[in-house]
């Protein structure tokens, strides 16, 4: 197989936006937007740094790496239309493990009623996908992490920790209970659009996706913000199974083990109820883990007990060291 069949063998059949003017096929995609502002967001994925073979199938490679770019759109309020993406193919893939990246790739898509557009293929040395998504928002309704305001509650979807949990397990074959959801949660996370979308008539709302762990991105969204963010421990929402990892463990994943793809939000006190109730029609957990100070501008306050933790630094994997 070449490239141009392969690129071919990728192709949708039709395309389903109607803003679209032109996909795969020329020098570059052509689509329009009038109303709305367009949001753009792309992640790179390097096989052994941040996927393996051991882990996870193609097709949950390339489901799983749409579903990253997904909640990067979620956390801003849009909706999803579009993705480009380039791949570097090397020898020790099967042009049909590629193509299966791409069936996992494209069954999330649809769901979302995405159209791939555009790309490139080339080969080298390891494999390399970087998926760049494309989606729309009403100028009004940008979930920027810079909103946040004191006296606004910390909000966070489902249970953190679990894919951390679930990598762990992979790795450390085992006998463990709800292994399947814990995997599962690794393999293929929900990206949380339909709930910052069904979230569109709440005025004002921050949210930041749980990409690189609570702490952290709790700590950008008190940094961009300019407030200080205090979280009580015992309201962090893990799921059930989780205490059969040792304490230490639990503590670092659930703060920082990252790519749980939930969204961590802040919403003002009159707002709270209709997020919950959003949740409820969705059947979506959403938890109220703390509350935001004028206080102690950029810093995020732990609270164990009635005592507060020293203010939680940045930590987790680092590309750049
Ligand atoms: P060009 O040389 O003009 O860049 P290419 O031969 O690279 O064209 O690509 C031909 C068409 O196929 C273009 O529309 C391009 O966007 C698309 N394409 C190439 N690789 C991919 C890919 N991995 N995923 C989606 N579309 C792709
Ligand atoms: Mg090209």
């Amino acid at each position: 197989m070449n490239e141009f069949t392969f690129i071919e063998s990728i192709k949708q059949e039709f395309y389903r936006q109607p803003t679209l003017e032109k996909g795969i096929g020329d020098d570059a995609a052509v689509f329009y937007q009038e109303s709305k502002r367009i949001v753009t967001a792309v992640d790179t994925f390097v096989e052994n740094i941040h996927f393996s073979r051991q882990t996870m199938t193609p097709s949950q490679i390339g489901y799983r790496a749409l579903a990253v770019n997904l909640s990067d759109l979620a956390a801003m309020g849009a909706i999803p239309a579009f993705l480009l993406t380039s791949v570097v193919i090397p020898k020790t893939w099967e042009m049909k493990e590629i193509q299966q990246i791409f069936t996992g790739l494209k069954d999330l898509a649809s769901q979302y009623k995405m159209d791939l557009i555009g790309g490139d293929t080339v080969s080298g040395e390891e494999l390399v996908l970087t998926i760049t998504v494309i989606g729309y928002v009403e100028k009004d309704k940008i979930r920027y992490r810079h909103l946040a305001k004191p006296e606004d509650i910390v909000f966070v979807t489902g249970t953190v920790g679990d894919s951390r949990a679930g990598l762990y397990m992979l790795m450390h074959p085992d006998e463990y209970t709800h292994a399947s959801h814990f995997i599962q949660s690794h393999q293929m996370p929900s990206p949380r659009v339909e709930f910052a979308r069904a979230l569109s008539d709440v005025k004002r709302l921050c949210l930041n996706d749980v990409s690189d762990g609570l702490g952290n991105e709790a700590i950008e969204i008190a940094e961009a913000s300019q407030v200080e963010l205090i979280l009580e421990e015992k309201f962090i929402p893990t799921s059930q199974g989780f205490s059969q990892f040792d304490v230490e463990q639990q503590e670092q994943w659930k703060l920082f083990g990252g790519e749980d793809f939930e969204l961590l939000g802040t919403v003002s006190p009159a707002d709270w109820g209709k997020v919950q109730t959003i949740a409820d029609q969705l059947d979506l957990q959403v938890t109220k883990i703390g509350v935001v100070r004028q206080g102690c501008r950029g810093k995020v306050y732990l609270m164990k007990g009635n005592h507060y933790v020293k203010p939680l630094k940045k930590d987790g994997y680092r590309h750049l060291k």
